[in-house]
């Protein structure tokens, strides 16, 4: 979403424009950043001299989710980690043990979905479905631990 797109977007929302904001979204929609924690992205803002506080990333993340702009992925622990919320419905396999976060996209999420919808005749619209486990990683150590 460009300046112009946003700065339209939070008018029509009631709020205003900030370069604080558009900080923090510019920051979570960088592919490289996609599933960041707060504090991490908190972190990769300080990396680009955005002057911005921790306090400022969490109220704005929140916000963003609230107005649907962010999807919000929360680990076993709690911490909440983001992305942008492209309307897609797709699924996550979330490693309990290092949080890995892998994306399930595309036809191999449309088919599991279509498999959980069963006859249900229900047409989901959004939503994402986050499954927990142990990443091939933390497997792989368990067995053969260093
Ligand atoms: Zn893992
Ligand atoms: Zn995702």
């Amino acid at each position: 979403m460009d300046t112009v797109d946003f700065k339209e977007f939070l008018n029509e929302k009631n709020f205003c424009f900030t370069a604080q904001r558009l900080a923090v979204l510019n920051v979570v929609a960088k592919e490289e950043n996609k599933h960041l924690s707060a504090t991490e992205i908190y972190e990769a803002l300080q990396e680009e001299h955005q002057g911005i506080g921790i306090a400022t990333v969490y109220k704005t993340l929140r916000m963003l989710e609230q107005e649907g702009l962010l999807s919000k992925i929360e680990l076993l622990d709690k911490t909440a980690h983001y992305e942008i919320n492209d309307g897609a419905i797709h699924g996550h396999l979330i490693c309990s043990k290092c949080g890995k976060i892998i994306e399930i996209r595309g036809s191999r999420a449309r088919r599991s979905l279509e498999l959980l919808q069963g006859d249900s005749n229900f047409a989901i619209q959004q939503g994402s479905v986050n499954l927990y486990g142990i990443c091939e990683d933390c497997l792989r150590l368990q067995a053969y631990p260093v």
